[in-house]
């Protein structure tokens, strides 16, 4: 099922995901319609927040991206990026490992919006999979930066808040704007 994505001003994407202990039916339920909704609104990586659930659940799927590299290192050797995709994240933690560097990013919450974001290059990390099994790898390029960006998400945090001052100048009009109109839209239900 395709979910309505929630957008810059709705408060849940402030809001830190809880941990999952196990992956239930209702999880396993969740993820396929989030990969649905990410596909769907041609996305490469999606949160829970932005399906409407503070937990520690992302879904990312990098295939077809040709433009922006990627590169992954699974038990210390290099890995196909592909064949890694599609990727579900459960609890992530992250570990940067070089520099940081900018580069352009964009979120389903913020449509049509886009800035430079600062973040390091390549990072460690360790979550658990669609199974709920341990995994860890280590990625750099575009899948370091979607991993970076969709984590972020789940502890309430948002691409906006990371980007240098200038991008985010050049957008604020259109944010306020989109803040506006999302808060008007959650109140509305309630005054009838
Ligand atoms: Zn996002």
């Amino acid at each position: 099922m395709i979910l309505e994505v929630t957008k810059y001003g709705n408060p849940i994407l402030r809001q830190k995901g809880a941990r999952i202990e196990t992956v239930t039916p209702e999880v396993k339920h969740l993820i396929a319609d989030m990969f649905e909704t990410m596909y769907a609104t041609k996305g490469i990586g999606l949160a829970a927040q932005q399906v409407g659930k503070a937990i520690q659940l992302t879904v990312l799927d990098l295939r077809g991206v040709e433009d922006r590299p990627s590169t992954l290192e699974l038990d210390g050797k290099p890995a196909d990026v592909e064949n890694f995709m599609p990727l579900v994240l459960i609890n992530p933690e992250i570990k940067p490992l070089n520099e940081s560097v900018a580069g352009p990013e964009g979120c389903l919450s913020f449509p049509e919006l886009y800035g430079d974001v600062v973040r390091p290059e390549s990072i460690a990390v360790k979550a658990l999979n669609e199974k709920g099994k341990p995994i860890e790898f280590r990625c750099g390029g575009l899948l370091a930066r979607a991993v970076q960006h969709e984590t972020d998400h789940l502890n309430g945090i948002l691409f906006i808040d990371r980007m240098d001052r200038k991008s985010k100048n050049e957008i604020r009009e259109e944010l306020d704007m989109l803040q506006a109109e999302t808060k008007a839209k959650l109140e509305a239900p309630r005054k009838k």
